[in-house]
This record gives C-alpha cells, sequence and structure tokens, in this order.
C-alpha cells in the first residue's frame, strides 16, 4: 500500500476524533518495509498514521515539548545522549521477580499503579500459549497478567493493536508499557484515547526482529536454540542466554556471526534513533548501569510519580561513567560495515580486554548508542536517502558527525 492510498474514513467516533477501518493483518503498513508493526495500523487510529508513525514522520523534537514541556537541549551532552530528564539513577529491586528481564522494576511499577488504584489498566506484552517468544498485547487488569507479560519478547510487538479496546471498555487512567517506536505512535494520538491521565513507562529498544529473524539469531548464536528463555546484551560485552534449565550461556559480542546476522535485523530498526525512548515518562533499562543494575531515566513529574510508587522496593546509587568508548566506537564501524567475524578465542580475549579496560556506566550506555546510530545513519544513507535529512533527528546528527563515515 502507498501513502496516496491510505485508509478512508468511515465515520466519527463519539470523542469526536476520525475512524478509518483497521488494516488487515498481513496487509501491506503505511510505512511499508521500514514498519515495526507497532500496532496502530490495526485499530481505527491508522487514520492518523501519516502523522503518527515514527517512519513516516519523525517528530521527536515536538513531542518531546508535548510531554516533557521541552525537547533535548543540543548544547547539553547529557541531554543529546539521553533526551529530556529530571534524574537518572542505578536501581534493582531488593527482592526480584522470579524470570523478570533483569529485576523486574518495570513489572513492579506496573503492579503498585493498578492495586493502588492509580490505573484501571495496563498495556503489557504476554507471550502466544504456544510460543514463548511470540508477542500478545493485552490490557492487564490484575497483578497476575501484568506478572504474565514480565520478560522481555524480543520481536517486533502490536502493542498498539488493543487501542480500540481502551476506548471502547471506557477505562480513564491507563498505564501504557512500550518501546520507543509505539510510544512515539502512542503520543501523536493519545488526546483522542479519552483518557483523564496517561502513564508512560518505557524501555530502551535496539536491534528487534521479526519472529523469523529472532529465529535465526538463535540458531545462528546459541548453542540449544530450542532452550533458550531469555536473552540480553549485556554490558560485559556478551550476549547472555538463559536456558529452560535455569543454566547461562554467554557469547561474546565480538564472537557474533556477523556475516550472517547483518539482515537480520527489521528495517525499522536499522532506521531507528530512538534508542533511548525519549516520550516515555519514565525509562527503564540497564545500559548506562553497573553491571547487575538498571538504569532509570525519570524524564518529567508523571514519570517521578512512576518511580515513586516502587521506592521502598528498590536500593539505588547515582550513575557512574569511565573509560573513553570513542576509538572502540570508530574501529567498529568497518568491521561491521563489512561484516568481519573473527575466531572465537580471539573474541573471547578482546572481550575479556574490554570489559577489563573499557567504557562502563554512562559511558557503555554511549558506546552503544554511537555504535548503532552511526550504523543506522549509514544504512538510512544507503537505502533511503531521501528521508535522510527528515528523519535523522538534530540530536543524532551531532553524535554521528563525530565520527569518520564511510561512503
Ligand atoms: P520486566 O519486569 O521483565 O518487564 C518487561 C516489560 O517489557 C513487560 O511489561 C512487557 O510488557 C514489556 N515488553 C516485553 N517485550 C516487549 C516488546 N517487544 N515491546 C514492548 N514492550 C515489551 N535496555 C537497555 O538498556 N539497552 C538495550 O539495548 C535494550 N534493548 C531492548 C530491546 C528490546 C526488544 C526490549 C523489549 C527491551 C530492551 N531493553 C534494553 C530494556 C531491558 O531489556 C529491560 O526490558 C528493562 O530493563 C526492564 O527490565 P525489568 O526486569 O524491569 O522488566
Ligand atoms: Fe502503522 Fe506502526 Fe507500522 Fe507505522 S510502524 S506503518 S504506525 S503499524
Amino acid at each position: 500500500m502507498t501513502l496516496a492510498s491510505s485508509p478512508s474514513e468511515s465515520g466519527q467516533a463519539p470523542l469526536g476524533h476520525k475512524k478509518a477501518r483497521a488494516l488487515k493483518p498481513g496487509s501491506r503498513r503505511p510505512a511499508k518495509d521500514l514498519c515495526s508493526e507497532c500496532g496502530l495500523c490495526d485499530t481505527y487510529y491508522v487514520h492518523y498514521v501519516k502523522e503518527a508513525c515514527a517512519f513516516i514522520n519523525q517528530q521527536i523534537a515536538e513531542l518531546e515539548t508535548q510531554a516533557h514541556g521541552r525537547s533535548r537541549n543540543l548544547e547539553v551532552e547529557d541531554d543529546i545522549y539521553f533526551g529530556v530528564h529530571q534524574e537518572m539513577m542505578a536501581a534493582r529491586k531488593t527482592e526480584p521477580i522470579e524470570g523478570a528481564q533483569w529485576t523486574g522494576i518495570v513489572s513492579s511499577i506496573a503492579i503498585a499503579m493498578l492495586t493502588s488504584g492509580k490505573v484501571e489498566g495496563v498495556v503489557c506484552v504476554q507471550n502466544t500459549p504456544e510460543d514463548r517468544f511470540q508477542p500478545q498485547p493485552v490490557i492487564a487488569t490484575t497483578p497476575e497478567e501484568i506478572l504474565a507479560a514480565r520478560v522481555n519478547k524480543p520481536t517486533l510487538s502490536p502493542n498498539l493493536s488493543v487501542l480500540e479496546q481502551i476506548e471502547q471498555s471506557g477505562m480513564k487512567r491507563l498505564l501504557v508499557i512500550g518501546v520507543g517506536c509505539q510510544i512515539q505512535a502512542l503520543r501523536a494520538v493519545q488526546d483522542k484515547l479519552g483518557l483523564e491521565k496517561l502513564y508512560v513507562l518505557g524501555t530502551p529498544c535496539v536491534d528487534n526482529v521479526t519472529r523469523a529473524g529472532l529465529q535465526k539469531f538463535l540458531d545462528t548464536t546459541s548453542r540449544s536454540p530450542d532452550t533458550v528463555v531469555y536473552y540480553e546484551f549485556m554490558q560485559d560485552f556478551r550476549v547472555h542466554f538463559k536456558h529452560e534449565d535455569g543454566s547461562t550461556e554467554t557469547v561474546p559480542f565480538f564472537g557474533l556471526k556477523t556475516d550472517q546476522l547483518k539482515d537480520v535485523f527489521a528495517p525499522s530498526c536499522m532506521t531507528c534513533f530512538d534508542y533511548v525512548n525519549s516520550l516515555a515518562d519514565l525509562v527503564v533499562g540497564y545500559m548506562g548501569a553497573p553491571f547487575g543494575w538498571q538504569w532509570l531515566v525519570v524524564r518529567n513529574e508523571t514519570g517521578r510519580e512512576l518511580l515513586e510508587m516502587v521506592r521502598d522496593q528498590i536500593e539505588t546509587q547515582p550513575v557512574m561513567s569511565q573509560g573513553e568508548r570513542r576509538a572502540a566506537v570508530q574501529n567498529s564501524i568497518p568491521a561491521y560495515d563489512k561484516g568481519v567475524t573473527i575466531p572465537m578465542w580471539a573474541a573471547k580475549l578482546m572481550g575479556l580486554v574490554i570489559e577489563r579496560v573499557g567504557p562502563k556506566g554512562l559511558e557503555y550506555a554511549r558506546f552503544s548508542i554511537d555504535s548503532h546510530f552511526t550504523r543506522n545513519y549509514l544504512y538510512v544513507k544507503r537505502h533511503y536517502p531521501e528521508k535522510l535529512a527528515e528523519h535523522v533527528p538534530a540530536y543524532a546528527q551531532k553524535i554521528v558527525e563525530q565520527y569518520q563515515l564511510p561512503d
């Protein structure tokens, strides 16, 4: 489907906003190959897709002003990298939730918001009964349903596909958990949902894949792809896989079969510059924190309210930053570009050295942001040159300009 033939209006909703027919499952989306399956087009809010879609209309600065009262200050490095924020910290639950991605801060906040009555429902993503990695978005109304959504579904997930149900349910106070592209579309239509209060709890997100892409990643990287229940690219420069029997497998980043994995990531994620979920009220990730800790970015007062819900369940420490990332990033650009794969023994050795002397805390987060933004900038330049100027936000442009890129 082309943009010119985007869905027709079919009526007026009770709230006075425009409706269109949801697109059929599996049909081509307006963003075409760049669609991240955020779910908006599965609902009558598809009417707004041309303005709302993160891959058709990049408008992070405008939406930051709407959500946080200001956009990033491009003179302040922490703003450029991590977005608008009041505070950052490292945190972990004193009693972690079994089976959560990290210590379960996201699930704990959601449960506290629901049981305190601050919200009537929580948009989150469970998995289908048949497949632990196949996403199934839900509006959870019990703590059990929130807990059933814990742990990452490391696949594109149509979280916004439940938006119609919100309006139909009559809910007025809602918490949405999601990644950057979902949250950009949500922010663009949030005043159409008939809500009195929306809370947005985000996670960073990068290198996501389709379900088929995930299988290829697992098959080429893990010793036992069928038993993986969880994985994460960790701050120690290794991918950690957890298996059904409780065992952990680690593979150094530098040992990944880059030549085979080059095209495994979804095109949407290869063109994304919202790694840090700029539009969420509170972001919970890990990459700016020491190993084993989570990284929290409080963007505004609503985010602070979310964090306060679990203050008595977490321990915190100030963020730290150590090391110097730039040479490592510059060296990785041509290596990734050429799809260089090095022998496992050399990869393990490199991993050990870089773990000891490499970037830590916020510098590790900058390392990861720089590596992904330079790679994605090149991807957009080569595959969508006509989109380059509009699609790359000013802050990402500043980050990329620090490096020498091949043509
Ligand atoms: P839990 O309590 O286990 O809750 C996880 C929540 O994530 C659930 O509520 C669920 O609804 C939601 N969720 C799961 N899968 C998806 C999905 N596909 N789309 C939207 N929501 C989902 N953090 C970093 O610092 N750096 C990264 O590079 C990074 N990459 C990520 C990539 C993906 C695809 C995802 C989903 C997350 C990523 N994160 C990253 C965030 C990090 O892995 C943890 O999700 C976060 O720290 C929360 O951990 P937790 O234990 O508090 O979450
Ligand atoms: Fe629609 Fe979302 Fe895909 Fe954009 S990314 S085309 S809004 S489903």
